[in-house]
């Protein structure tokens, strides 16, 4: 069975608490504050709910938080592990955001993708490339190119 996605954020309510003390998921003591957090169907103290990530008060950063294996998350935590990122420019794959990859323009690449779409070199930091016709090129086949262009009639 597939885990339920929530990629979506988790409302988080602050409650007053009713007559009996309600024990803390994140702590396990019973919260006696004046206010409580009311989240994935448990009650937190408001200090508590952190984001697994940044340690900030979730209960400060917004109304919403979010969750994905087992791990409680802010917005931007969130996104920044489980979002995507965008489809690969080579191999049009989806990237996950928690990935590394490569920029060009706008295109991103896998790691593994990013290579001169010709001669298959790789390329080092510092090393130039080339886009061309949305095509990652290593200098020497760029410059291939546009000596075959040269020669083409120029069209207006
Ligand atoms: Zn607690
Ligand atoms: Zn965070
Ligand atoms: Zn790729
Ligand atoms: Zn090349």
């Amino acid at each position: 069975m597939q885990e339920r996605d929530q990629s979506f954020g988790i409302q988080m309510l602050s409650v007053q608490p009713d007559t009996k003390p309600k024990g803390c998921a994140g702590c396990n003591r019973k919260i006696k504050d004046r206010y409580l957090l009311k989240a994935l169907d448990k009650y937190w103290h408001e200090d508590c709910l952190k984001c697994a990530c940044c340690d900030c008060r979730l209960g400060e950063v917004g109304s919403t938080l979010y969750t994905k294996a087992n791990l409680i998350l802010c917005r931007r935590d969130y996104l920044r592990l489980f979002g995507v990122t965008g489809n690969c420019a080579a191999c049009s794959k989806l990237i996950p955001a928690f990935e590394m990859v490569m920029r060009a323009k706008d295109n991103v690449y896998h790691l593994d993708c990013f290579a001169c779409q010709l001669c298959n070199q790789r390329f080092c930091v510092g090393d130039k490339f080339f886009l061309k016709n949305n095509m990652i090129l290593c200098q020497t086949d760029y410059e291939e190119g546009l000596m075959k262009e040269g020669f083409a009639p120029q069209v207006r």
